[in-house]
């Protein structure tokens, strides 16, 4: 039966865990803790390659990780998903060293509204 191969696993991880043996998030890299699984850290199962790409209960097909991981990565590879994080973290750097930058100079941010620039009549 499928899931009883996935309940083996986090059988397996929860014992490490709880045991004290340091468990990482195969998505970020981070320790697990064993807070359950409905906590955001709690520790889940993760389908290398999704059920939803036909990815299977096979043993080797299933990683430990974190419940926001998880939820974060839904059905992307993890290749997909690293790039598409690694670029989303480079767009929020962008933004918050401009952002840095306007106030260094003393422009507005983002949040403050501008006024209207003045009309010139021809
Ligand atoms: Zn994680």
């Amino acid at each position: 039966m499928a899931n009883k191969q996935k309940a083996n696993r986090l059988k397996k991880w929860r014992f490490k865990l709880a045991a004290g043996v340091e468990v990482l998030c195969a998505i970020c890299g981070e320790p697990i803790s064993l807070g359950g699984t409905k906590g955001k850290g709690g520790l889940t199962v993760d389908h290398i390659i999704p059920k939803a790409l036909g990815g299977t209960y096979a043993k080797d097909n299933l990683q430990p990780a974190h419940a926001r991981c998880n939820h974060k990565r839904q059905t992307m590879l993890l290749s997909e998903f690293k790039k598409k994080t690694s670029q989303e973290t480079i767009l929020r750097r962008a933004i918050e060293i401009l952002d840095k930058n306007a106030e260094a100079e003393g422009l507005p941010g983002d949040d403050t509204t501008l006024p209207d620039e003045p009309q010139t009549e021809a």
